[in-house]
């Protein structure tokens, strides 16, 4: 299986750079945005009666991201929001009971003109 990666612009919030995967065995494409938390991914259906095979293209409106560095860690651990305000409220009892652990954390938020704002909580 290979993976190719090509960084495009977020056709929701219009960040540049953001992290597009193709998968050349399958034809399967996922898109992530780190600033909105914008996804798409798109599958390849094969069906059994010899038609050609059917896409599955499943998105998701970006409401927002968090962002957390831990102690001794390499990267950074990214995820999206799901559900606001219960994620946001989850991320900072996360961070206030593990800011031993924490270098930095800092989430966004989507704007109602789809820009972001960055917050910083570390
Ligand atoms: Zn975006």
């Amino acid at each position: 299986m290979s993976i190719v990666y090509d960084y495009i612009e977020c056709p929701q919030c219009g960040a540049a750079n953001q992290t597009s995967e193709l998968c050349t065995d399958t034809g399967a494409q996922s898109f992530f945005c780190t600033h909105c938390g914008h996804t798409q991914q798109l599958a390849v259906v094969q069906r059994e009666d010899g038609q050609p095979p059917k896409f599955d293209l499943k998105s998701a409106f970006g409401i927002g991201t968090y962002c957390i560095h831990y102690v001794g860690d390499v990267g950074d651990w990214i995820g999206a929001f799901i559900e606001l305000p219960k994620d946001l409220d989850d991320l900072k009892q996360h961070v206030e009971q593990s800011r031993d652990t924490i270098v930095s954390a800092k989430y966004t938020t989507v704007n109602d003109d789809m820009s972001v704002t960055e917050h910083i909580l570390v």
